[in-house]
């Protein structure tokens, strides 16, 4: 079966996701169709979502007034895998400490944005990553920093000592930029390696 991925592109970095989920789910054995989301009506038809990064207060802004935000809700209450990364993991988190920001809550995480590497704004490392044999080449642009995690959500990679990639069911959120590579191994982690999900994306 062919599965249908969304990428919200009501703002942010939209082509690279579309690349990066077409590679992972090669890489899987799956055929993949990628759709822009930028109204309402398609994330019901998505078996995957994907949550870019950008601005985390117009992208918030514009997914309530599209009708998107309760989609996007919808769609991981059903099990549905997502993959939120930077400031879409601002977004899909249940506290952003910034009122301009209205989160979806679909990832219990309490995040500050712009807060990590504060020296640096922008930065590349090496992180080992549950799951990943090999570390993942991982590209922070004012990433968020991930200051709590609720129960139940498990952290997949830490620097500094602080967590920077998270699992909250089907929801997988990274303070980085994993479209930014060529290497679509976190894609493949976030969205076709769900657990505990409706068999939809497994590999049986
Ligand atoms: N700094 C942005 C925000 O807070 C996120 C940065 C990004 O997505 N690269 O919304």
């Amino acid at each position: 079966m062919t599965l249908k991925a969304g990428v919200v592109a009501v703002q942010g970095d939209v082509s690279e996701h579309a690349e990066a989920v077409r590679r992972a789910g090669a890489a899987h054995d799956r055929e993949v169709t990628v759709e822009e989301i930028r109204t309402a009506g398609t994330v019901p038809d998505c078996d995957l979502l994907l949550l870019p990064g950008g601005e985390s207060t117009t992208i918030s802004r514009l997914l309530h007034d599209e009708g998107i935000a309760e989609e996007i809700v919808a769609h991981v209450e059903a099990g549905k895998p997502v993959l939120a990364t930077c400031a879409g993991l601002i977004v899909a988190a249940t506290d952003a400490g910034d009122d301009r920001v209205e989160t979806l809550g679909i990832a219990d995480v309490t995040v500050e944005r712009n807060a990590f590497g504060r020296q640096k704004d922008s930065f590349e490392a090496p992180l080992e990553v549950e799951g990943l044999e090999e570390p993942f080449p991982a590209v922070f642009i004012r990433a968020p920093l991930i200051s709590d995690v609720g129960e139940g959500v498990e952290v997949l990679a830490e620097w500094d000592g602080r967590p920077v990639a998270v699992r909250d069911g089907p929801v997988v959120g990274t303070s980085f930029h994993p479209e930014l590579t060529p290497d679509s191994r976190i894609h493949g982690l976030g969205l076709f390696e769900a657990e505990g999900d409706d068999g939809s994306t497994s590999d049986q």
